[in-house]
């Protein structure tokens, strides 16, 4: 077993912790302010590789892969947690796309994604809920070359920042009930419905999706009708909850920073509060979340390069990295005192994304299911 990050994936975190760290800053202010995502940094983020980071280079990616998805996504959300919340739903679209569709589709759509033209959506929940998949109302008829799709897609990343959306839509009953889409936003009868307006991750656009006799290109079906659920659950559990288990990793990143700079700053007693026992045993509770969730997510990265499972891992990694980033935030505004709660201190703006991971990707009470099933069949 070895744990050594490559020379390439080593110079590859130490180029986009540069990039991040020097581009994404002048745009947060206004990104806290306006809720909106920095559309002017879809194509330079493309340009350092990210946008198309598994996809294949024959589809204009550079195909590195998943591990190395991670420590792309991890150094970005150390600076900004936001940027790979939306990130991290792109590459969902264009790894379903990868996987599930046809070479025309693949050279229709891909290189435009991966050399920044647009960002990706993959649109799963309805107002229904999300966590209960087959409940979705959303649905797709087949009426002689085209698909009519209606109904509603809630809580969607990049919706009101994207043109190519793969949607989940009913096309018929039991287990094989749902199919998935490719729309373009300019298909006839499809519409942005509502932007929302979150706590927290405000640079990543939230918003809804709506479908009236919105009319979709038979040869637009990814997969065959019948794979929806797969290709939803593959985007989830492959691409989904590794990609917030990365978002998780850049709070804690920036917890754990933030909260070593003020500990060395601040003085009480005549000496840095970073001496004093309790304050370090908050450092150390920042540090092992940090670290454990790093292994988790580094695992699944690698895991998925190597085509293997990834149910429990994957839902670990998320449910781990998401929970301990809500709890590290905490620890470092409790490290910052009174400070920490004010608007100039980047900690209270954490703890705010940090609780924004929970639900995304799949709730942390959908992670223990899985986790339970892990377990039992484990023991057995
Ligand atoms: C920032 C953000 C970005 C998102 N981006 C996307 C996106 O790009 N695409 C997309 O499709 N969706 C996206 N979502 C939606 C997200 O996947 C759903 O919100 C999530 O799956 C939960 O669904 P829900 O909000 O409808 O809650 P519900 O499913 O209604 O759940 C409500 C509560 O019931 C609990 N619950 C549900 N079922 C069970 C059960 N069987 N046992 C125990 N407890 C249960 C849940 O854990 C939760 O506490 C995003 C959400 C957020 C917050």
């Amino acid at each position: 077993m070895d744990f050594k990050l490559s020379d390439r994936e080593e110079l590859l975190r130490k180029s986009i912790r540069e990039w991040a760290e020097k581009e994404i800053p002048p745009y947060m202010e206004a990104m806290e302010e306006t809720g909106e995502f920095p559309v002017e940094l879809i194509k330079p983020m493309a340009d350092m590789g990210i946008n198309g980071v598994v996809t294949p280079q024959e589809y204009g990616g550079t195909g590195m892969g998943h591990l190395a998805r991670v420590i792309v996504l991890e150094e970005l959300g150390r600076v900004c947690p936001a940027i790979p919340m939306s990130m991290q739903v792109h590459h969902m679209c264009t790894y379903a796309l990868d996987v599930f569709g046809n070479d025309e589709q693949k050279k229709k759509y891909l290189p435009g994604l991966a050399q920044g033209e647009t960002l990706g959506v993959l649109a799963v929940t309805d107002p229904s809920g999300g966590s209960d998949l087959a409940g979705m109302q959303t649905s797709a008829k087949l009426e002689g070359d085209k698909y009519i799709l209606n109904g509603r897609k809630c809580f969607i990343t990049n919706a009101h920042v994207s043109d190519t959306w793969v949607i989940i839509a009913k096309t018929g009953e039991g287990r094989k009930a749902l199919s998935a889409f490719i729309v373009e936003k300019d298909f006839p009868g499809v519409k942005l419905g509502r932007k929302e307006d979150k706590v927290g991750l405000r640079g990543a656009n939230t918003g809804e999706l709506v479908f009236q006799d919105a009319e979709v290109p038979a040869e637009n079906l990814l997969g065959q009708e019948g794979d929806g659920m797969t290709i939803a659950l593959r985007g989830i559990v492959e691409c989904g909850r590794p990609g917030m288990a990365s978002v998780g990793l850049g709070i804690l990143n920036a917890s754990l920073e933030e909260a070593v700079k003020f500990a060395n700053e601040r003085t009480a007693y005549g000496q840095p509060i970073s001496r004093l026992q309790q304050i370090q045993v908050h450092l150390a509770g920042i540090y092992s979340d940090l670290e454990l969730a790093r292994l988790a997510a580094y695992r699944v990265g690698w895991m998925v390069d190597q085509g293997m499972r990834v149910d429990a891992e994957s839902a670990l990694a998320k449910s781990f990295a998401c929970e301990a980033a809500v709890r590290s935030a905490r620890r470092a505004i409790e490290i910052h005192g009174s400070y920490g709660i004010m608007k100039e201190y980047a900690v209270q703006r954490l703890l705010r994304d940090a609780v924004v991971t929970i639900p995304a990707g799949g709730t942390s009470e959908i992670a223990k299911i899985v986790l339970g099933r892990a377990a039992l069949s484990a023991a057995s």
